[in-house]
């Protein structure tokens, strides 16, 4: 947990060997191409109350492509170069491995720091 001047909290969410995988795997890209170490977020990983997988970013990238949020190319591109803006948006979380919502919702943190490190 990182906290800033003004006392907000941040979490890193570094991106595990599996969860690499699964996002490369996602966006059709080489593991090698996703060049980031994790995001910074709102809140701790969650663990999914019915498969026990945490919470990830691969959760985020597979849902916003499911829902038609955002294209792969999309998604590569702000892997590789952060957000266009600042959100300070939370989102609900749903299982990339079984379809379950969190209980919390997420969001990443921007306050004085970059989403993706
Ligand atoms: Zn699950």
């Amino acid at each position: 947990m990182i906290v800033n001047a003004r006392g907000k909290a941040s979490y890193r969410w570094l991106l595990t060997d599996a969860e690499r995988k699964h996002i490369a795997a996602l966006l059709d890209i080489q593991v090698g191409d996703l060049a980031i170490r994790g995001t910074t977020m709102n809140r701790e990983r969650q663990i999914c109350k019915v498969c026990g997988k945490a919470s990830g970013l691969d959760d985020i990238v597979k849902d916003s492509l499911d829902s038609g949020t955002h294209t792969k190319e999309y998604v590569i591109n702000a892997l590789r170069l952060g957000p266009k803006h600042e959100t300070t948006s939370l989102y609900d979380i749903y299982c990339s491995d079984c379809g379950e919502k969190h209980v919390y919702k997420a969001g990443w943190a921007v306050y004085d720091f970059s989403w993706l490190y």
